[in-house]
């Protein structure tokens, strides 16, 4: 088979890195890739974002499968143009990546299904949204109704917080958008996997991601600093709750308006007393949760992805074994705010990867000899093993033979479940 991924982050890299094992993968390229995917796949640049581009890459290596890994790409409709040419393809089309790039759209959803989640409101005007915060009181959440890239939420401690917000976003700072206002939830999240054919659907697996820059999570929110899979707090009585209540009846509603959704189903939810709520959809895999889920996949997510796009779900299942991965992120200093590129990264040589110890790159480059940081999030370290201690270990022990002084990471990705 001739795979096509598109994509270029930590999250790709694991994608193909996973693909490449298994043998039914005759040829694999990723487009644009980065200087670490170049190890396992054929990197060719082009923008993912671009339906005639996309298609021509596609047309001219005789792809059998093309996987597309971010969501930029799903929601420019990237998705829809090449299986309209005919392309067999991993990843909704636009009509269902509103699942991602529109907050109110899951919200409706949510109610047509009666699925738990946060109470909510959406507004096109400043002044009824202003109204509405005061009447509601904090802790409260303000959302911008688009894709912007885990900037344009605020959960506001207060009411004067929450209205600073809600200008903001009528002021312009994420485009022409609306607002949604949501109750606070309170809790531990998890995200939650579950590929979807339209039709069925399979449970992939959990994690808990990191989102806050520094330890003890704090500090700005980022892309994610780390993970780890499985999440402990997805016990299997909440997964039976989240496949009932949230994934299936969304799964159904979807079909019902001729717009199913085929591709990973990224739940994220809010788990308190052994129940959870929906936080949010995304339509792809989280970065850097990924990394830790193909670490434990291995080769067979390549025959779970084909299934999944050829509306097979219904004849596979996740051979796990009883592991764990965890996933450090090692970013630029200075990211989530300004940063400078080029930086040389040191150390990589002396890592010999497995199956075990896999250090997945995000935004790295190649020049003259030298891997240099290449973007905000630039590695991911990430150990497998028979405990989360094992995997913390092993994943901590890569991050310690890499010699990159312009480069930081939390040192307690997963001190949840550790604890
Ligand atoms: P990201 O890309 O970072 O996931 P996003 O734009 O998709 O961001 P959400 O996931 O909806 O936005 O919200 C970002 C974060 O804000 C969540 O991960 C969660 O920590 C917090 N959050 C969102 N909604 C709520 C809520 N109703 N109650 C409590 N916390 C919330």
């Amino acid at each position: 088979m001739n795979i096509l991924i598109l994509g270029s982050g930590g999250r790709e890299h694991a994608l193909a890195w996973a693909i490449r094992q298994n043998p039914k993968c005759d040829r694999l390229i990723v487009a644009p890739g980065n200087a670490g995917i170049a190890d396992v796949a054929e990197c060719m640049t082009i923008d993912p974002n671009s339906r005639a581009a996309v298609l021509e890459l596609a047309e001219a290596n005789s792809i059998d499968l093309v996987v597309i890994g971010p969501e930029a790409p799903l929601a420019a409709g990237v998705g829809d143009a090449l299986r309209s040419a005919g392309f067999l393809v991993f990843g909704p089309d636009k009509a269902a990546a509103q699942l991602e790039a529109s907050k109110s759209f899951t919200k409706e959803i949510c109610d047509a299904s009666n699925a738990p989640t946060a109470a909510w409101a959406r507004f096109t005007e400043a002044e009824p949204a202003l109204a509405y915060l005061r009447e509601q009181g904090a802790p409260i959440v303000v959302k911008a109704d688009g894709l912007a890239a885990g900037k344009g939420v605020t959960v506001a401690e207060t009411v004067t917080d929450a209205e600073a917000a809600v200008r903001d976003i009528f002021d312009g700072a994420f485009g022409d958008m609306s607002v949604v206002i949501e109750e606070f939830m309170d809790g531990e999240e998890a995200s939650f996997f579950v590929l979807v054919d339209g039709e069925d659907c399979l449970p992939l697996g959990t994690a808990q991601d990191h989102k806050r820059a520094f330890e003890g999570d704090t500090g700005p929110n980022t892309g994610g600093m780390g993970a780890y899979s499985p999440a402990p707090v997805m016990t299997s009585d909440v997964e039976a709750q989240v496949m009932a209540q949230i994934v299936r009846p969304t799964i159904a509603e979807m079909a019902r308006r001729g717009t199913p959704f085929q591709g990973v189903l990224f739940v994220g939810l809010m788990v308190k007393d052994g129940a959870a709520r929906l936080v949010e959809y995304n339509v792809r895999f989280g970065d850097p949760e990924c990394q830790a889920l193909m670490m434990r996949l291995g080769g067979q997510a390549l025959d779970l992805i084909h299934a999944c796009a050829e509306g097979r779900l219904s004849e596979v299942s996740v051979n796990w074994a009883d592991d764990h991965a965890l996933s450090v992120v090692l970013a630029t200093k200075g990211y989530p705010g300004d940063y400078a590129k080029g930086s040389v990264i040191g150390g990589l040589d002396r890592i010999t990867e497995n199956s075990f110890q896999m250090v997945f790159h995000a935004g790295t480059a190649e020049r003259e000899g030298h891997l240099v940081a290449n973007g905000g999030r630039v590695l991911a370290a990430t150990g497998r093993g028979p405990t989360l201690a094992e995997a913390h270990r092993r994943a901590y022990e890569l991050v310690d033979l890499i010699d990159w002084p312009d480069g930081f990471c939390r040192r307690d990705i997963g001190w949840r479940a550790l604890d």
